[in-house]
């Protein structure tokens, strides 16, 4: 294979391998592969890349999940100890201003 092809094809890889590329470069891609060792191994290699980085990406998704379903439930701690501040203090004032007006 000459050198110029190999470098046409590896820019094209990344496209093939995740089947974005046109008809037409899946058949030159898949014609060239079946002829050159190196491009099949720089694929095989992309394979295994892209795969892992799958995984990566569903950890952390699920990494992400957590911490806002944590960062919900302390809002809503938060929320609620507020409000029963806001609730308690109401009332010590209601019960303020009501000792004033029987005086
Ligand atoms: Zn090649």
């Amino acid at each position: 294979m000459s050198k110029k092809t190999c470098e046409v094809i590896k820019d094209l890889l990344p496209l093939y391998a995740e089947g974005i590329c046109s008809e037409e470069s899946r058949t030159i891609v898949t014609r060239h592969l079946s002829g050159c060792s190196e491009c099949s191994e720089i694929l095989r290699g992309m394979g295994t890349e892209i795969r892992v980085s799958a995984d990566r990406d569903i950890a952390v998704m699920k990494k992400i999940r957590r911490r806002i379903r944590i960062a919900k439930l302390l809002v809503g701690l938060y929320t609620d100890a507020a409000c029963n501040r806001l609730f308690c203090l109401c009332r010590s004032q209601r019960k303020d201003s009501g000792a004033d007006a029987s005086m």
